[in-house]
């Protein structure tokens, strides 16, 4: 067959074959899709004037052929470029450059179509190919213009792919290497043909095949082996333990996870499925092609945990190919999932139950026996903050710690108990479950010591027991904290047990609360007076006590109100307002010589600055010190004793007079004579009277009446209800006397009618 006739079939069909594959390329879903098919495209013109050259024996024809090979080249070079950048993902840098490659292409097409009219570039001349007329371009000087714009995009082409073959990872630089090389290929074939100028050019053949290779390795190609192999060095290094079995369920492959867990090397791969038998029982492994399972083992006394799973790969007739089974060790995992939940449920300190989870507890115990009475205990370290402030925070925490232990050692499995939070504990047991006795006597001497020191902790419990009704647990807490809030502070009761009245008391004081401020401006609450008197029966003074006449309640005692307002701090304020009535009565009684005692509270001195409030006071309303009279009672010297002793100097410094009130009640009336120095002591008759002796009552009387008289403190009895003790207390000499027997408190008028007309 002629040559020149078989060199123009494969022009055709290569021609075809780009065709398709340029849109197949358009088609594709593919990024690189389109600039493929661009330059598939770019490629069919050139092919088409290289099969002009080679088919015809027309000059016209022939000629027509090599400007489309030219100009056609210069597309096919623009448009490689193109597709070589999106390849590699690249884009210009520098705009001037694009613009640059552009413009000499365009001068390019241009001179090489101006050879029509100037016939410069390159001509025509006939020869003769196997037996028939042949046209053969010659080329002229300026057509070197065109090979070297040509060369030089061909060359930045080849940087590219050739920069990307070396700077990527070695599994990817194939890619990029089978279009360099295959490039590389193309240009040698052609510059073989410009440099030999064999007479049948065919040289585009070469873009041909270059068209086709990228096509196919840009679109199709996948690399299988490679990708086998990727697969195979990640399942090896994975963390869990990889098995694959063929159909006979022998073990082929085990990665080294998998051969660790199993404690075997790579050539034994045939004891696997005997080995992996501690891994399946009965159930976590059904007979179902693909399942997973979890599994706990012992190992020593560790436990393991292990999740498995299977899968069957089988044909298209079902039968089974292969299997694998993978095996993950997730006992770290366990380990952390089972120290979070405990964390959040157990207190860091004492390693008890926090508040929900104890509230939790709670209720699941309710739920599993709902017939069953239980006690919910509160439990409150009353002294905590003097604690931690008098010792410091480590020995604060230390004492928590024995708190808790008490509490592991004391209640029994069948109660829960935890810290609610700061210094308080909750129990919850069934009811009876705990000696109170015992516990009574573990809290009235309990201790707490950390080598060096030893302290009196002083714990209260407030009990609620359950009732038949159910209550949520924070409600049932409320109610064991109000029974716990009911426990005085006086060192002997530490538990308290929950009753309806203690939340109608606790109502009641919250209201009394909030009404204070009201009550004090609308003088609902104001002094009573009760008169003192001298030896001869003369008043000489006056006590002022506190009255509440309440709108709705009536007259209130102050004995009601008096301690609830002690306790939350509201009795400086009542106190004030008192000392301020005094004040004003003295003001307007100034011309006769008459004194006011008012009452201090110990917890004044917590909440105001007594000395500067009575100071100012007098000073207000210009009234000598001596005649407002201080009372104070001996529970005031139980804490800061040298700051109380020297406020009292003060007092007297400036002229006040101070009272001891209550003599006799507390523990170390004598002791504190020694230290503090007192003008009066007011002897209360209601700690006598009960004593069935009277000649003993009447003999210590005496003793503090002649005591005072020596220390120069004047004696003075109050609760004189009789004139028989009115007259044995003047014959002991006693200086001064308050008491029903003489008069009653009474309201400020009824005082100034009786006694200052
Ligand atoms: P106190 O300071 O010892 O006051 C004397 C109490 O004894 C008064 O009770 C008075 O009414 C009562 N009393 C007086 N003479 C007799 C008597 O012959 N027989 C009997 N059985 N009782 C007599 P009151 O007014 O109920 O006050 C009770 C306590 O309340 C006072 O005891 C005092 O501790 C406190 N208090 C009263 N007013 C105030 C106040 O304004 N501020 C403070 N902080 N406490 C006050
Ligand atoms: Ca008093
Ligand atoms: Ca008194």
């Amino acid at each position: 067959m002629n040559i020149r006739l078989a060199f123009s079939i494969i022009f055709v069909l290569l021609s075809i074959a780009l065709m398709i594959c340029a849109f197949v390329a358009y088609r594709s879903k593919k990024d690189i899709g389109k600039p493929l098919c661009n330059m598939l495209v770019a490629i069919i013109p050139p092919i088409v004037g290289n099969f002009l050259i080679v088919g015809s024996t027309s000059k016209t024809l022939a000629t027509v052929g090599c400007y489309l090979y030219y100009v056609g080249i210069d597309f096919t070079v623009f448009q490689a470029l193109r597709f070589a950048m999106s390849y590699c993902k690249l884009t210009y840098k520098n705009e001037k450059l694009r613009l640059l490659i552009l413009s000499l292409l365009g001068i390019d097409v241009i001179q090489i179509l101006a050879n029509t009219v100037f016939h410069h570039c390159f001509g025509m001349e006939e020869t003769e190919l196997y037996g028939s007329v042949y046209y053969r371009m010659i080329p002229y000087l300026p057509q070197n213009l065109h090979r070297v714009l040509v060369y030089l995009l061909l060359a930045g082409i080849l940087g590219i792919y050739l920069n990307k073959m070396f700077f990527s990872p070695r599994m990817h630089s194939w890619r990029y290497a089978t279009i360099f090389f295959t490039l590389l290929g193309v240009i040698t074939w052609c510059t073989f043909y410009v440099i030999s100028r064999t007479p049948l050019d065919r040289s585009m053949i070469g873009y041909g095949v270059f068209g086709l290779l990228t096509f196919y390795f840009s679109l199709y190609y996948k690399p299988t082996r490679l990708i086998d192999r990727l697969l195979l060095d990640i399942s090896s290094e994975l963390p869990d333990a990889i098995y694959f079995f063929n159909d006979n369920d022998e073990c082929i492959w085990a990665n080294k996870k998998g051969l660790n867990l199993l404690g075997i090397n790579e050539g034994e791969l045939e004891n696997v499925r005997k080995k992996l038998e501690p891994f399946f029982s009965s159930e976590n492994v059904n007979n179902n092609d693909n399942w997973s399972s979890c599994l706990i083992m012992n190992d020593n006394d560790d436990k393991k945990y292990y999740s498995l799973e299977r899968r069957v790969i089988r044909d298209n007739k079902g039968r089974v190919g292969a299997s694998f089974l993978n095996i993950r060790d997730d006992t770290e995992m366990q380990i952390n999932l089972h120290r979070e939940s405990y964390n959040a449920r157990h207190d860091n300190l004492t390693d008890l139950y926090t508040k929900d989870h104890l509230y939790e507890r709670i209720e699941e115990l309710l739920e599993k026996n709902p017939d069953q009475k239980y006690s919910l205990v509160f439990m409150n370290i009353c002294n905590f903050k003097l604690i931690n402030d008098i010792f410091g925070k480590d020995f604060g925490d230390e004492v928590l710690k024995q708190v808790a232990s008490l509490l592991r050692k004391y209640v029994p499995h069948t109660g829960v108990y935890g810290r609610i939070g700061g210094d308080t504990f909750g129990v919850f047991v069934p009811k009876g479950a705990i000696d109170m006795e015992l516990v009574k006597k573990l809290l009235s001497g309990y201790e707490v010591s950390n080598g060096d020191m030893t302290y009196k902790v002083q714990i209260h419990l407030g009990i609620y027991e359950t009732e038949n009704q159910r209550m949520d647990v924070s409600s049932m807490f409320d109610r064991a904290r109000i029974a716990e809030a009911s426990i005085d502070n006086n060192f002997t009761n530490h538990i308290a047990y929950y009753g309806e009245d203690m939340r109608k008391k606790m109502l009641w004081e919250q209201e009394i609360s909030s009404e204070l401020k009201r009550a004090l401006e609308e003088k609902q609450i104001r002094p009573y007076l009760q008169p003192l008197v001298d030896t001869e029966g003369k008043i000489v003074g006056a006590e002022a006590l506190v009255r509440w006449i309440h709108p709705d309640r009536g007259f209130l005692s102050p004995a009601s109100f008096i301690p609830l307002f002690e306790r939350n701090g509201m009795i400086a304020e009542l106190d004030k307002y008192m000392w301020r009535c005094a004040c004003e009565l003295l003001d307007k009684w100034k011309d006769r010589d008459l004194f006011i005692s008012v009452n201090i509270s110990p917890k004044d001195f917590y909440f105001t600055d007594v000395y500067k409030d009575i100071s100012s006071l007098v000073k207000e309303y210009n009234i000598k010190p001596s005649r407002l009279r201080i009372e104070i009672t001996e529970s005031v010297m139980i804490s800061d004793v040298e700051n109380k002793i020297e406020l009292v100097r003060n007092l007297q410094k400036d002229g006040f007079i101070v009272e001891m009130d209550d003599f006799g009640s507390g523990y170390s009336s004598l002791n504190m004579l020694k230290n503090m120095p007192i003008d009066v002591i007011k002897i209360d008759m209601a700690f006598l009277q009960n004593a069935k002796d009277v000649k003993r009552t009447k003999s210590i009387l005496r003793s503090i009446i002649n005591m005072s008289e020596d220390l120069g403190i004047v004696p003075l009895t109050e609760g004189v209800e009789t004139k028989e003790q009115y007259e044995a207390l003047l014959s002991m000499g006693c200086k001064m006397f308050q008491g029903y027997y003489f008069a009653k408190p009474m309201p400020v008028e009824e005082f100034e009618n009786d006694y200052l007309k």
